[in-house]
């Protein structure tokens, strides 16, 4: 439309005299007089010619957005739709020689074009409709697998938490309510190994504390049922001591065990290691002196590490048992505090009867004894080691033990030296 326009506008400026009939007869045969009307304004907006003459809008000044438009220099066209009718609006300037001397506005009302929209605007409504209907059912059945998914988790919470830890929750798919149920298998996973582990240890530990107290019913039996002299009596009550001893030992160790086990956040100080070492040597000296034992310490400094001085304490405690109690007689059990990569490393070497090397891997676990007969004898609960290794690990230590059988056995202990001020950092 805006090319009429154009050519309106072209025929107009060649015009030598404007008006009404020179106009009307100039651009008469541009159009369809039915649907398109043609108005030609001069430059302040006023109505030269207008081809419906029946509502004619003849001298009167029209101020329409379009006509202002095209008066500052633009073409303009645009279309509105309504009720079936598309009716576009289109204006160009009119310029000759080089001044714009008015403008011719057109407007159409094209009521094929207005079926096509019609028909268009129908068809993204029916679309619309449809894809609504789509999302809507989709969504019923999607949410409806997701609850069908969500209580399968719930119903297996439900099963674990009755204690069945080896059930296993099957969630075919690959999205988060699947990676939830990986995650969910894998707690369980570790929830039986720890259930596990705490079986073994209860029944370990009422297998270890029974020995003892059938050899004490054993010989209280003994001196209940038989005729027998003070001396032996005797005897038997000392040896009845020493077995109450040795429960007191292991209820002690196993109470030590749990707390370390019950309390994972580490209190800790900043202390010398020295003085927690002659501690120990001092309370073992007695039965180091029993077996003959020389005890020898060479200290080349004195670091601070970061420790309660308390769990310090029974990890030197149960090493230097260890080394007098797994030692020859007259022999004697070596104690050095050295430093090396920042770290306060403690060594205790016995000339004892060694650890053979298929057993070097189970030391540290719960109740395990070389030699049960041996550590028996000794007052062994074979707990020593599995305290020593839960402090020294819950400190950020690290324990290496090396051992030739008959020849000793040299654990080293190592923890971060923490010097005073490091806390800042
Ligand atoms: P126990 O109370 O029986 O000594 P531990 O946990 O301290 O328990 O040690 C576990 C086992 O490791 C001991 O029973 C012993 O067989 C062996 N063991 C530990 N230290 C030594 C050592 N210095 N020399 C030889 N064997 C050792």
């Amino acid at each position: 439309m805006i090319e009429l326009c154009n050519i309106a506008s072209d025929r107009i400026a060649e015009l030598d005299v404007i008006n009404k009939t020179t106009i009307s007869s100039a651009v008469s045969d541009l159009s369809n007089p039915q649907r398109t009307r043609i108005i030609v304004t001069d430059r302040n907006t006023r109505v030269l010619y207008d081809s419906w003459e029946d509502e004619s809008l003849d001298a009167k000044f029209l101020l329409y957005p379009e006509i202002v438009k095209s008066l500052d220099g633009n073409n303009v066209f645009h279309w509105t739709y309504s009720n079936g009718i598309m009716l576009s609006h289109s204006a160009v300037p009119i310029t000759s020689y080089e001044t714009q001397i008015g403008c011719v506005y057109m407007t159409e009302h094209d009521t094929e074009q207005g079926a096509v929209i019609y028909s268009l605007q129908k068809n993204i409504l029916m679309i619309s409709i449809t894809l609504g209907l789509v999302v809507i059912i989709f969504s019923v059945v999607f949410s409806g697998v997701q609850t069908r998914r969500l209580r399968k988790i719930m119903s297996s919470m439900r099963i674990v938490r009755d204690g069945d830890y080896t059930h296993k929750l099957e969630l075919p798919g690959r999205d988060e309510l699947n990676l939830l149920s990986n995650e969910f298998n894998d707690l369980i996973a570790r929830l039986q190994i720890s259930e596990s582990k705490r079986n073994r240890f209860v029944s370990d530990a009422s297998h270890e504390l029974k020995t003892p107290l059938a050899s004490i019913k054993l010989l209280s039996d003994s001196i209940l049922q038989n005729e027998m002299d003070t001396e032996t009596i005797k005897e038997f009550v000392g040896d009845i001591g020493a077995e109450a001893e040795r429960l007191n030992r292991m209820s002690e160790k196993l109470l030590a065990l749990s707390r370390i086990d019950s309390n994972p956040s580490v209190d800790a100080e900043i202390i010398n290691v020295i003085p927690t070492i002659e501690r120990v040597i001092r309370m073992l000296t007695p039965a180091a002196q029993k077996n003959n034992i020389t005890v020898k310490t060479e200290y080349l400094q004195d670091p601070t590490i970061l420790i309660l001085e308390d769990d310090l304490y029974q990890v030197i405690f149960n090493l230097v048992e260890n080394g007098i109690k797994y030692n020859k007689s007259d022999s004697s059990l070596s104690i050095s505090l050295t430093t090396e990569n920042n770290n306060a490393v403690i060594k205790i070497s016995d000339m004892g009867v060694g650890i053979p090397p298929d057993a070097l891997a189970h030391i540290f676990e719960r109740f395990y004894r070389v030699d049960k007969a041996r550590s028996r004898s000794t007052g062994g609960s074979g707990l020593g080691l599995s305290i020593v290794r839960n402090i020294v690990k819950r400190n950020n230590g690290e324990i290496h033990v090396e051992s030739v059988l008959d020849r000793g056995t040299t654990v080293s202990v190592s923890f971060p030296i923490f010097e005073i001020g490091d806390e800042n950092q």
